[in-house]
């Protein structure tokens, strides 16, 4: 980038137009970076709020390059989209962060976990699955779907022989099943010119129906230690990859205290939400400086925190309405953040709350609060 850097001179482009960009759009306005997103829904959660909008599949070949064509700069919010498209782009001048390589390695388990092991990244063991393929575990084992998954959709915990009849027929991987005590995750970023930080690391609690974060705390309750070997790991695996970006490392902490990366999401995270709020740079303004090649944001938290997603109730599905809003709105400090998602269904992931205070035990009863009081019903 030149050094009299203004973002308004450049096209900066944005495959994705969900909750991520929104908040990316959010960040950009106060560098006054214009974002041109594209999206297939025409009802995105960026429609209305970008600065250009058009709707297209993502995964289509000519309508990748056509959006790209007349951008400096194009960038993700979510992994499955055209690289082909985006490799062309680059050999025509366009800059693409994350690297088009990276988005194809990682939208793939497989590769995903064959880099780990190449790279001395710690991570549960692993091989490779066709349909007949005999299996080296015992149960319970995991069985992923190498590509297309999301949410824990694409994943199934093998625990005996009867549930091996509902098991995937595509090219998959079986993991070893790891005994975890906690599930982490820790974002990282580099710029072009190598710089990186890391933020600090975050506990997951997960919803077991809905298979989808529910809370999410930070800082995670663990000796130091294992927070320094996290952000060791993390900015290990982004040196390694040659990524230029924000990376999500999500991680089991196991029963043994040793740390094993179970996946990685080359863009902003859920999983980061919070430093909105909490970190004196949030993980969206940090994307920005990262693609942009600027110096990056500080990451210290300065308070403690915590996020709540905001899921669709079951048995509602329909015009949405946040029953409980006002009730939460005078708990200081709450904030909530909704996608401006029309619809609801079930289980769908409507917003979030974040939560902040100076102390964890402060947070974790304010989160129990906001938990009781907020419920994503239909109005009919
Ligand atoms: P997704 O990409 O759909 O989020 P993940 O690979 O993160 O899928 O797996 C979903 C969940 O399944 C994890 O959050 C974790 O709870 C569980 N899981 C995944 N891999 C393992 C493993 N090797 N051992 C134990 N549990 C696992």
């Amino acid at each position: 980038m030149a050094k009299s850097w203004y973002g308004r001179e450049l096209q900066i482009g944005v495959l994705g137009g969900g909750q991520l960009g929104r908040m990316l759009i959010q960040a950009a306005n106060s560098l006054d970076i214009q974002l041109h997103m594209l999206d297939p829904d025409p009802n995105a959660p960026c429609a209305h709020i970008a600065y250009s909008f058009e709707s297209g599949s993502l995964t289509d070949y000519q309508t990748v390059l056509n959006f790209g064509k007349n951008k400096d700069l194009l960038t993700v919010e979510i992994e499955n989209v055209n690289t082909d498209a985006l490799r062309e782009l680059e050999k025509q001048g366009v800059q693409v962060y994350p690297q088009p390589h990276i988005l194809e390695l990682i939208r793939d388990k497989g590769l995903q976990k064959q880099f780990y092991l190449d790279h001395q990244i710690p991570t549960a063991p692993f091989v490779f699955y066709n349909p007949g393929d005999t299996i080296p575990y015992d149960f319970p084992y995991v069985h992923k779907l190498r590509t297309g998954g999301y949410d824990g959709k694409g994943v199934q915990i093998i625990k005996n022989e009867a549930q091996l009849v509902s098991s995937f027929n595509e090219p998959s991987i079986i993991e070893e099943c790891v005994p975890f005590e906690k599930e982490l995750s820790v974002i990282v970023a580099r710029n072009k010119n190598g710089q990186i930080k890391s933020f600090g690391l975050v506990e997951c609690e997960f919803n077991p129906e809905a298979n989808l974060v529910e809370f999410l705390f930070s800082p995670a309750d663990v000796n130091p230690n294992i927070e320094k070997k996290a952000q060791q790991i993390a900015s290990d695996l982004i040196e390694k990859l040659e990524m230029v970006g924000l990376l999500a490392v999500e991680l089991f902490l196991t029963n043994d205290g040793e740390l094993l990366v179970n996946e990685i999401a080359p863009r902003p995270h859920n999983s980061g939400h919070h430093t909105i709020e909490i970190a004196r740079c949030s993980q969206f303004e940090q994307h920005l400086r990262a693609i942009l090649n600027l110096p990056l944001g500080e990451t210290q938290f300065h308070s403690a925190g915590a996020m709540l997603n905001l899921i669709g109730e079951k048995g509602h599905e329909g015009p949405v309405l946040y029953q409980g809003l006002e009730t939460i709105l005078n708990i200081p400090g709450v904030h909530p953040h909704l996608y401006g998602k029309s619809h609801t269904k079930p289980f769908r992931k409507m917003g979030h709350v974040t939560i902040s205070a100076d102390h964890m035990d402060e947070v974790r009863k304010k989160a129990e609060l906001v938990k009781a009081n907020i419920k994503v019903i239909s109005k009919n």
